[in-house]
């Protein structure tokens, strides 16, 4: 299976590295497609991408403009010469999407998570040659990552490419998607060809993410970027925090350094960068913990209760002693943290209840 995965091919254009596929996260008006691919072909992106149909996590929000957004690209085509890349999700969108003369597809993560669907666009896209970019599915299951190239490959597409884009995470976090670098770069010992991009835009969620995490992920070796672009990011209808206008994203490009020798992290490097993650996610934890214990402190005011309860501290003591223990970790080593965390509560508080003293005094 493996070795049917090769670098993804773009008719006659050279993918040089990095190769940087750069658009708009949604396609939304004729005038913004057209100001936004004028501007990046002349920085030389070769590669528009723009979502038609928007996965949105609530109802309500802006769901695309759908199928009329065609003929905005196609001008843009025209006009500039870009390939252009848009995301499927269904059989109805790939149906479409190939009458619509696309040169290249991507998968969203929610839609690589769905076995069902990523089975759909298969047979949807069989017999066919168009260059599929699978992104990662959003919770970090290799597998599931792994099974969606094996359903397009077992369609006979032969196409494939990977983007990485994150993972999602119940905290707040630095990043909106954890980059949980370890697993694309497995992947990249499973697919050794495969065609390796990152998506700093959602993996980050913010502007100023895209160039450290673009510059990490071409330390990597990774082949390339996809990158939201917009020609007023301010206004975006769908990710306006995490575009970048034109001329940001060919700054961006060109502090870039491209080296030719892995830094792949291998042993140690690797792992420090899950413990930076894990760490990151600690304090997170920390921080939320903190946000409950202040909850709690205004409630005991309201319901006159004394800050300490030492009966609680005990269980909490006994019970987690009791899980370190069945995690393997030595009890009086948690306790000491629990302690601690423990007399930063209750410090706080304390420090709310002098203030609704003072305030009546
Ligand atoms: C997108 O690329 O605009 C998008 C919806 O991405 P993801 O599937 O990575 O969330
Ligand atoms: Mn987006």
């Amino acid at each position: 299976m493996a070795e049917t995965i090769r670098k993804i091919a773009l008719g006659e254009l050279e993918l040089d590295r990095p190769f940087v596929i750069a658009g708009p996260c949604s396609a939304e008006s004729r005038e913004q497609v057209l100001t936004t691919a004028d501007a990046l072909a002349a920085g030389g992106i070769r590669v528009f991408r723009s979502g038609v149909w928007k996965p949105r996590t609530k109802p309500g929000g802006f769901e695309g403009a759908g199928s009329e957004a065609f003929a905005w690209l196609q001008e843009a085509r025209e006009r500039t010469g870009m390939k252009l890349c848009t995301e499927v999700a269904t059989a109805a969108h790939v149906e479409e999407a190939l009458k619509a003369g696309m040169d290249l597809l991507w998968i969203g993560a929610r839609t690589t998570a769905n076995p069902f669907a990523v089975q759909e666009l298969s047979d949807a896209l069989r017999g066919t040659e168009i260059p599929v970019l699978v992104k990662n599915p959003i919770n970090p299951d290799i597998d599931l990552w792994c099974g969606a190239i094996e359903r397009l490959s077992g369609a006979g597409l032969r196409n494939i490419g990977i983007i990485h884009r994150g993972f999602s995470s119940y905290e707040r976090n630095l990043y909106r998607n954890l980059p949980l670098w370890h697993i694309p770069i497995e992947m990249k010992r499973r697919y050794p060809e495969i065609t390796l991009l990152c998506d700093p835009s959602h993996m980050g969620g913010s502007r100023e993410w895209v160039a450290p995490l673009a510059q990490q992920a071409l330390d990597l070796m990774y082949d390339g970027l996809m990158i939201e672009s917009h020609c007023h990011p301010e206004c975006a209808l769908s990710d306006a925090r995490q575009q970048l206008t034109p001329s940001e994203l060919f700054a961006v490009i060109h502090r870039l350094v491209v080296r030719d020798d892995a830094r792949v992290p291998d042993g140690i490097g690797l792992l420090r960068e899950q413990i930076d993650e894990l760490d990151s996610e600690l304090v997170a934890l920390l921080a939320k913990r903190q946000r409950l214990s202040n909850e709690i402190g205004d409630w005991k005011i309201a319901h006159n209760m004394p800050v300490l309860q030492s009966g609680r501290y005990r269980e909490i003591i006994e019970r987690l002693s009791a899980l370190a223990s069945k995690q393997g970790l030595d009890p009086a080593y948690v306790t000491a943290i629990m302690e601690t965390i423990h007399r930063e509560s209750i410090r706080q508080q304390m420090k709310q209840q002098e203030e609704v003293e003072s305030a009546k005094a």
